[in-house]
């Protein structure tokens, strides 16, 4: 029984999403705000992709950078149980390149946005990586990878 008033539970979900920060939910919020419609983890697609755009045929898949093993600031390989970490990454990785492989097969374009795009020293602003995720999926690119801003190399004077 949903004992709520619709005021109470206007104001529940406005705390939900204040708190929330997850970058699947900040990136389907700033899409959503931007005109774009999609579906949530569409089970019958390789990999069960964050967001599908049929009307663009068009999937984002949002990545973990400690789990799917990303070469960037928020990846460190654990100093204990080393062996059993690298394998457990190395397993991802390896099923992400089928399941990109399997989408680009069936017609399917595929962006890929690490959590670094969202989170430590190389985070974008949030409406720069809406922007470059509308771009996408309004675009004609195949494939393309989103990931946090490099710093530049520091260059000795
Ligand atoms: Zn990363």
């Amino acid at each position: 029984m949903d004992v709520l008033t619709p005021a109470q539970r206007r104001l529940n979900m406005s705390r939900i999403r204040a708190r929330d920060t997850k970058p699947e939910l900040v990136l389907r919020r700033g899409l959503h705000a931007a005109g774009l419609r999609f579906r949530l983890c569409v089970p019958e697609l390789p990999g069960k992709p964050d967001l599908v755009f049929p009307r663009y045929r068009a999937v984002i898949l949002v990545h973990g950078c400690f789990w799917h093993g990303h070469d960037c600031p928020l990846f460190r390989l654990p100093a204990t149980r080393t062996d059993f970490w690298n394998t457990k990454i190395r397993g991802n990785r390896e099923r992400d390149d089928k399941v990109v492989v399997a989408l680009l097969h069936s017609g399917w374009r595929v962006l890929i946005v690490w959590e670094c795009c969202f989170k430590g020293p190389s985070r974008r602003p949030v409406e720069e990586v809406i922007q470059l995720c509308r771009s996408f999926v309004l675009g004609t690119a195949q494939e393309a990878v989103l990931m946090g801003r490099r710093r530049a190399t520091p260059t000795l004077p």
